[in-house]
């Protein structure tokens, strides 16, 4: 289904207390709204992030997960414990697990499909780089990417797959994509899963964009036909702009 939705990464900030008062913040100034509030605090604030929320309409996500269901994977988190702590949405191919921590397109499809399997909905990042975009290479990169990571799937788990399209090159930079660019890529990203999955998938799928949303760009992002909503990430770490970005929505 095509939702709108605002999801905020919050990365590796916030401890206990921080995330507390994030939350108590945003349940304090989140409005009514049709769209999905989703926030992604870090994996070891998940359990009371939901502790937290109960009966409020924020849906606490993670921010990746390993491919593997469980063993000797020092460090890592599966599908099933995020499940048990209550998640249902985990963000998979977010731009620096793909920098930082070598996460290839091969890699993010057993991701993908670990998450799927274990019934996670997944929020899946992609966007290119900025000599990919100056070079004019952006489409065939972002084609190559979806390709490469997604279309091993189904038609049917379209239904628990978000897109979140973030050129790298506008993550954490201040550096936006102009909302005819966002929009321009968005067409292009709905055209080629229609063109694979067929029209039902390609219209009803939600594409998300990110990289420096902020409240003084997100409402000519959001207005933008083929935008459904924003994936945010230093914005989304305090209440006051997280919240105006919502209602730009
Ligand atoms: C992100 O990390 O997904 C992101 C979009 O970050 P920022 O909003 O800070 O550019």
């Amino acid at each position: 289904m095509r939702r709108k939705i605002v999801a905020g990464n919050w990365k590796m900030n916030n401890d206990l207390s921080g995330t507390e008062a994030l939350l108590n913040d945003l349940i304090a100034l989140v409005p009514n709204t049709e769209a999905t509030v989703m926030v992604a605090p870090t994996f070891v604030n998940l359990f009371q992030a939901f502790n937290v929320l109960k009966g409020h309409n924020i849906e606490v996500i993670a921010q990746n997960m390993h491919q593997e269901p469980n063993g000797a994977f020092t460090g890592e988190i599966s599908a099933q414990m995020l499940k048990s702590v209550g998640v249902n949405t985990v963000i998979l191919g977010h731009s620096e697990r793909r920098a930082y921590f070598g996460e290839t397109d091969e890699l993010l499809a057993k991701k993908v499909a670990a998450a799927l399997s274990n019934e996670l909905q997944v929020v899946f990042c992609f966007g290119e780089e900025l000599e990919d975009r100056k070079s004019g290479r952006h489409f065939s990169v972002v084609e190559e990417q979806l390709k490469n990571a997604l279309f091993h799937l189904q038609t049917s788990d379209w239904e628990h797959i978000i897109l979140a399209y973030e050129p790298v090159w506008a993550i954490g930079t201040g550096e936006t994509a102009s909302p005819e660019q966002a929009q321009e890529m968005h067409a292009f990203i709905r055209k080629t899963i229609s063109e694979k999955f067929g029209d039902q998938v390609g219209t009803t799928v939600s594409i998300l964009y990110g990289g420096s949303v902020k409240p003084t760009n997100a409402a000519e992002i959001f207005a933008k036909q083929d935008v459904d909503g924003g994936l945010i990430g230093g914005a989304s770490l305090k209440a006051e702009d997280f919240v105006a970005i919502i209602n730009a929505i």
